[in-house]
């Protein structure tokens, strides 16, 4: 395959994604803009029930943000190996212009446990990506984790896919944990201190964004 690369940084080119081999490949169009979804080895769900989860998610967030200026956008997923048939993990890593996904491809792992993954790091595409955070970025992770968080729950609602009563749940719950946790009322200074080297650190940015926003 032969392709024309040009107006593209060096460091957008070196973490851009290259897949060869025995992927299964679909695309879609949004707002003709060309999104391809490629798959790999063998899973307990038909490759078009994640397809048509991650096109309902993208499409979803271009509306929602009314931003069609992505000239092509590719989502890889392949499995990681485990023998335990009950474990579930997954993992994925933002690059240029795609989003790459590994997953644990036993019983657990489904399009409705991987919709929270795609809906929120996806959405990083604009907050954090677009939206930049300054540096240094722990001082706003509040935002770019708290709003991101917040419209990913929004998003998965406005596509359907979770209920009107999961939604409130999932806010109902925000409020708790950030208050029950000891360490929230930290200044934002200490929790950048913290933040790479203590868990309940890194969990609190999640919470006070959700917070705002609901109130708002
Ligand atoms: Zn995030």
């Amino acid at each position: 395959m032969k392709q024309d690369i040009t107006a593209l940084r060096t460091d957008q080119f070196v973490s851009s994604i290259w897949a060869g081999g025995d992927y299964r490949a679909y695309s879609f169009e949004v707002n003709q803009k060309p999104v391809h979804f490629a798959i790999r080895g063998k899973w307990q769900f038909k490759d078009a029930a994640m397809f048509s989860m991650i096109k309902k998610t993208i499409a979803a967030q271009r509306a929602f943000w009314n931003d069609y200026n992505i000239s092509q956008y590719t989502v890889t997923l392949m499995p990681f190996l485990t023998e335990d048939e009950y474990s579930m993990s997954y993992q994925g890593t933002g690059l240029t212009n795609s989003f790459a996904t590994w997953a644990t491809s036993n019983r657990n792992t489904s399009p409705a446990s991987l919709m929270y993954l795609y809906n929120h790091e996806l959405m990083h595409h604009w907050i954090g990506g677009i939206i930049e955070n300054e540096q240094p970025e722990e001082l706003l992770y509040w935002f770019s984790e708290g709003f991101t968080e917040y419209y990913t729950w929004r998003n998965m609602l406005e596509s359907k896919f979770i209920s009107e009563a999961d939604y409130k749940r999932s806010f109902d719950s925000v409020p708790a944990l950030h208050y029950a946790d000891g360490e929230h009322a930290n200044a934002n200074t200490v929790i950048k201190e913290n933040f790479w080297t203590n868990y309940k650190f890194q969990k609190l940015p999640y919470n006070p964004g959700p917070h705002f926003c609901f109130l708002s």
